[in-house]
């Protein structure tokens, strides 16, 4: 294979999958992209099906299978936490949820980092570039993006008694939580397109890979480290099944996520000085930021059995599954069509936040991530979560060995505050279902269940029950303190021609699911590396419930 390029993208994720067909738009730059996992194959039902959600989840094919480390504040479990391992990445195996994030989390990456340039007003313009709401557009969506956005139809009656709760609890209903108001609860848009799972790589990659010569896409190779000459990125090598090799580029540009982004850096001598040399690692850069500030969002199941059968339980029986998996296949309709979780909503669980601190996802059926359902039969739950945590963690390598698995730790539940947002999002939850829209639906509380009353109850059951909600980010952070790995430009410090493009950029976690600010990092990363002038700042308004005083 030709060993020069442009550009070499290492990961055919979300954001690699971006950059991949944006860098590669002028037929003069050679871009590579290495991915380690296969290929997004076009017949496979479980990638592509919005309900097979769960199959992925449940096998190392299209996913890096890691686990934390034993989590102290969560009875020392260790927490699973996959990652895609396929062409388009996490979008091949994600809930399909899209989610921007509240307009404040920009004004906060730009007032608290320094980075003005990723302010709402010129974060705005890039979500609107890649999407194609088939809703339709308006100030705040675009239409003739890449990636399709569907609206749910929420016809299951569980989500009419939801909306008129959530009413009943006092919380606002709003338009579009993606649009001028986050707070409050709304339909919830999904990646699916015509039925299927419209994941990053069916987005960027394929509609245009046969016409572009000069993008070459390599699956099944694992970069194992960044090659320097001096501080100078010059190239990368990987291993394929056919043994180690080395490409060469102007830029490199690392798209592995936020687990695999700083593991690459560290096993190529950029990372904590002490701690590379420790495993024998020459140092490039003593960048102590690197894999620091770990975040995610802890979530659980506060599940109802459901007192009559309107619930999405009976899809679950196994002799009706042929029968929506073929509804699905020749009418693109039915159960096997959606992701279910269709609609949900952002609160603030206190006075003292500046903006929503809790999402909820509703599902009209009472199910966990891995697809198991209680025995109770029909009912419905809440996910609920904090979504502003200050627990941070870090993801380290053990060893100088690519193939080995770094340390990842999230230190869940650790800090008082988080403590006391899990106590109301358990009570909100509790709240929102104990409105008379649910008094002929709601049966027993599954979970937590009656036992789980006082703060310690809640909290306990928090630690036993507690999972990721798949999010982690923010390990090589944009910024200028001494704990930041990139500058604004995503250019990573004191070395030249390296930057990171994926959710580790991230200074602070974003309110709500991450998917949807990746894809615009990666957008405006593309720009940034073109030399495209930046598109112009937009003044769309957006909702604060506070409003400065003079
Ligand atoms: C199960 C699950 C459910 C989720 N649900 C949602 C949801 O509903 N909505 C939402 O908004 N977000 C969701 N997320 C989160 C979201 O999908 C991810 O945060 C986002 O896709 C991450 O994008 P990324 O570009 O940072 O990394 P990824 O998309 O994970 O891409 C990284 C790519 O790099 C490759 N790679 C890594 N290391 C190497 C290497 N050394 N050499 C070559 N290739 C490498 C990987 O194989 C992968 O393809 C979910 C995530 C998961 C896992």
């Amino acid at each position: 294979m030709n060993t020069n390029y442009d550009y070499i993208i290492v990961g055919g994720g979300s954001a690699g999958s971006v950059l991949a067909n944006r860098l590669s738009a002028d037929a003069g730059n050679k871009v590579l992209v290495l991915e380690a996992g296969r290929p997004d194959y076009r017949l496979d039902f479980r990638i592509h099906m919005p309900a097979a959600l769960t199959y992925p989840l449940q096998s190392r094919f299209y996913n890096w299978w890691y686990e934390s480390d034993p989590e102290p504040f969560m009875n020392n479990r260790r927490i699973y936490q996959p990652r895609g391992k396929v062409l388009g990445g996490s979008s091949c195996i994600n809930g399909m949820i899209y989610i921007r994030g509240n307009a404040l989390d920009y004004e906060k990456w730009a007032r608290e980092k320094g980075l003005e340039d990723w302010d709402y007003a010129h974060c705005l313009p890039y979500f609107k570039r890649f999407e194609t709401r088939l809703f339709g557009a308006n100030a705040y969506h675009g239409d003739s993006g890449p990636l399709k956005l569907t609206t749910p139809e929420c016809a299951n009656p569980l989500f009419d008694a939801f909306f008129k709760a959530v009413q009943q609890a006092g919380y606002p209903v709003t338009e579009d939580v993606n649009g001028f108001q986050q707070e409050g609860f709304s339909k919830f848009d999904q990646n699916i397109y015509k039925s299927r799972r419209h994941n990053a790589a069916r987005a960027y990659i394929h509609p245009v890979k046969k016409q572009r010569p000069n993008l070459v896409i390599k699956t099944q190779a694992l970069a194992t480290k960044i090659l320097f000459e001096g501080n100078k990125a010059v190239g990368v090598e990987f291993t394929t099944k056919g043994g180690t090799q080395k490409v060469y580029g102007k830029e490199i540009i690392c798209c592995g996520g936020a687990i695999n982004s700083p593991q690459l850096l560290q096993l190529s001598g950029v990372g904590n000085g002490d701690e590379l040399q420790q495993l024998g690692i020459d140092v490039v850069a003593d960048l102590k930021g690197v894999g620091e500030n770990l975040q995610d969002h802890l979530e659980l199941y506060v599940q109802y059995a459901c007192k009559k059968p309107v619930s999405m339980y009976p899809a679950l029986k196994w002799y009706r599954q042929p029968f929506i998996g073929l509804q699905w296949l020749f009418l693109r309709k039915g159960a096997a069509a959606t992701n279910h979780f269709e609609a949900g909503g952002f609160i603030r669980g206190n006075d003292e936040v500046e903006y929503p601190n809790l999402q909820f996802h509703f599902l009209p059926i009472a199910i966990r991530y891995d697809g198991s359902a209680p025995r109770e039969g029909h009912g419905f739950q809440l996910h609920v979560g904090p979504m502003n945590s200050d627990v941070r963690g870090h993801v380290k390598i053990k060893s100088s060995d690519p193939t080995h698995y770094p340390s990842i730790l999230f230190n869940y539940l650790s800090t008082p505050n988080e403590r006391k947002e899990w106590v109301e999002a358990i009570k909100k939850s509790r709240e929102i279902v104990s409105q008379p829209a649910f008094d002929e639906l709601r049966g027993k509380e599954l979970a937590p269940g009656s036992q789980a009353q006082t703060d310690e109850q809640i909290l306990d059951f928090v630690a036993r029950e507690g999972e990721s909600a798949y999010h982690p980010s923010c390990t090589c952070k944009m910024g200028y303190d001494d704990m930041a790995v990139v500058g604004a430009d995503l250019k990573v410090h004191e070395v030249e021609n390296l930057r990171v493009v994926d959710a580790s950029v991230m200074p602070y976690i974003t309110n709500g699911n991450i998917y949807a600010p990746v894809m615009m990092i990666g957008e405006k990363a593309a720009d940034m590396i073109l030399g495209n002038t930046p598109l112009a700042g937009d003044s769309a308004p957006f909702y604060k419930a506070k409003q400065e005083t003079a």
